[in-house]
């Protein structure tokens, strides 16, 4: 899956390519409505997000501009203008939702993917081992027992999962999980993975959340065994 990201802010724009890009999609960023048209008419896009206020247009006129050459992709824009005469101008001209900065990305990546699956109605389910996260029914279950999970906890062990394998520093989590204006410590992710170790790790045998030194975190089947410990 394939998304174009227009956003001039620097900051936001790789806030979103890294958020979306760990979440496994290929993210090409566009810095203002000029190149997003161009990128637009040159390859073909699954997903489109695009920031209302640009340097050289508006972000409606982009909209307009690329929805007039008949190409289809679900449009979500991002906006600080929250008002509901840009909202509802928006949804006129052809976008599919619309989201008010600051967001959190977990929000951002929940209305990606409804968009995404117009059409695709499987429902999406990480399973790791025993361990399996519904995504859509935002239930989590291990060895056949229901977890409950806070909504971050929920959001940072989706996050995990769909990294399996991979470490995650704290500041990845943080940007993916929390406000993206969040300025507090990432130390507040140690606490979470506590919350979470205790709920979906503790009392199983086999532990999947690994520290790891220097960088932070990361899901993971312990090794498996072929040949019995020596007593
Ligand atoms: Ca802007």
């Amino acid at each position: 899956m394939r998304i174009l990201v227009v956003e001039d802010e620097k900051r936001i724009a790789d806030f979103l390519g890294r958020g979306l890009e760990s979440a496994g999609y290929s993210v090409d960023i566009a810095p203002d409505g000029q190149s997003a048209l161009d990128m637009v008419h040159a390859a073909d896009y699954d997903l489109i997000t695009l920031d209302m206020m640009l340097p050289d247009m508006d972000g409606l006129k982009v909209l307009e501009k690329i929805r007039n050459r008949k190409t289809n992709p679900p449009v979500l824009i991002l906006s600080a203008r929250g008002a509901v005469e840009d909202r509802v101008k928006g949804l006129e001209l052809g976008a599919d939702d619309y989201l008010t900065k600051p967001f959190a990305f977990v929000e951002l990546l929940a209305r990606v993917r409804v968009l995404l699956r117009r059409g695709q109605p499987t429902p999406e389910k990480l399973t790791v081992g025993d361990l399996s996260l519904d995504c859509i029914r935002r239930k989590v279950v291990r060895a056949g027992d229901n977890i409950d999970l806070a909504p971050k906890e929920f959001s940072i062990l989706e996050y995990l999962m769909r990294n399996k394998g991979r470490p995650l520093s704290r500041t990845m989590i943080v940007e993916h999980v929390w406000d993206m204006d969040y300025d507090g410590l990432t130390n507040i992710v140690d606490v979470y993975i506590r919350h979470l170790r205790s709920k979906v790790d503790d009392q199983y045998p086999a532990k999947m959340i690994h520290t790891v030194r220097g960088v932070g975190y990361m899901l993971e089947l312990p090794e498996m065994r072929n040949d019995k410990p020596n007593p």
